[in-house]
């Protein structure tokens, strides 16, 4: 089960075609603007066609990404209250979805500390739960951090001592679990760039936090440097993780249940066709074709932003304007491979 996360914007039916048409396996959505706490009143009028959409493709996994303002671990009570309501609202609505998955970032603990971070998420993610979906679905997936200023969940042991609060706040199990962005461990340190570690991070995630709470992936290669903290995504086997790191975790048997998302630079520009097909060739175990140099330097779509909770102020995102032939100039390579399902 691997495929995209899309922009919606909107066009809820276009999202499920696009993802059908690469052979997705699986979907990452917004239910709603991630950066706005306004949220839609009802759900939207396509979403019967949506999902009969994906009934009718091979999508067999839907997962919905939260707001990216949601900040559970922060010591700001009113800040934690709209959060809350705003998980809520979103879960409640990927319930609509009939979304599997509910993905949130850890979030920032903003100076308080990581051990009052955990219990605040912990708290939160209780009440938002009874709130939004009471009876547990979607499962609640939270994602590790690059480890950016204040950001929680960035190590395993972190992940692992979180659990054990959100357990001890009385969320069933079976109700949450953990996904490890590629490109935020890289951030993290973790060296997932040599396929000989993966067994070793993999065994540490099931001793300390348990191969039940594995409950998603997400592929992302990384322009940044290992350990540096910062999170930017690449195409796939294009970045410094690179191709032989990647194809290890894809053909990975014990990962062969996981769903596997990736959130890729150009997704409004075609390269969503392009990274699917990556992923086909990483598990033939084939090598990748290079990328033009304009994809190289694509400016990160939003789904690929740092929390903004967990990031210090800086500059805008410098937005490029992509030439026109940018999908067009995908190597021939991949129409090919994106052809053969599997
Ligand atoms: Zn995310
Ligand atoms: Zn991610």
């Amino acid at each position: 089960m691997i495929g995209p996360h899309l922009p919606v914007g909107g066009a809820l039916l276009k999202a499920a075609d696009r993802a059908g048409a690469i052979g997705a396996t699986a979907l990452q959505i917004f239910s709603d603007n991630p950066t706005a706490w306004r949220r839609k009143a009802g759900p939207p009028t396509d979403l019967q066609g949506f999902r009969a959409r994906l009934e009718g493709s091979e999508v067999v996994v839907l997962a919905v990404h939260g707001s990216y303002l949601v900040n559970l671990a922060g010591p700001d009570e009113a800040f934690w209250q709209r959060s809350v309501e705003t998980m809520s609202a979103d879960l409640a609505m990927a319930q609509t979805y009939a979304a599997t998955l509910f993905n949130i970032h850890a979030g920032s603990h903003r100076g308080a500390g990581v051990d009052v971070g955990h219990r605040r998420i912990a708290a939160g993610l209780a009440m938002a739960l009874e709130l939004g979906a009471p009876e547990g679905r979607p499962r609640v997936v939270i994602e590790n951090s690059a480890g950016g200023r204040d950001s929680i969940g960035s190590r395993v042991e972190e992940l692992a001592a979180l659990l054990e609060e959100i357990l001890g706040a009385g969320v069933p199990a079976r109700a949450v679990g953990f996904c490890l962005d590629t490109a935020h461990r890289w951030g993290a340190g973790y060296d997932l760039s040599d396929p000989n570690e993966l067994d070793g991070l993999l065994a540490t995630f099931d001793r300390l936090v348990g191969s039940e709470h594995l409950a998603m992936i997400h592929l992302n290669d990384s322009r940044s440097e290992r350990g540096s903290r910062i999170d930017r995504h690449q195409h796939l086997g294009a970045g410094r993780i690179g191709a032989s790191g990647l194809a290890a975790i894809v053909r990975h048997p014990r990962l062969a249940r996981v769903p596997m998302f990736f959130e890729t630079p150009g997704m409004d520009e075609g390269y969503e066709a392009t990274n699917m097909a990556r992923v086909r060739l990483l598990l033939a175990g084939e090598p990748l074709p290079e990328l033009p140099a304009e994809a190289l330097n694509m400016s990160s779509s939003r789904v690929v932003r740092r929390t903004p909770a967990a990031s210090p102020p800086g500059p805008p995102p410098t937005v490029r304007a992509l030439p026109q032939s940018a999908p067009g100039a995908v190597p021939r390579g991949y129409r090919e491979a994106a052809s053969r399902r599997r």
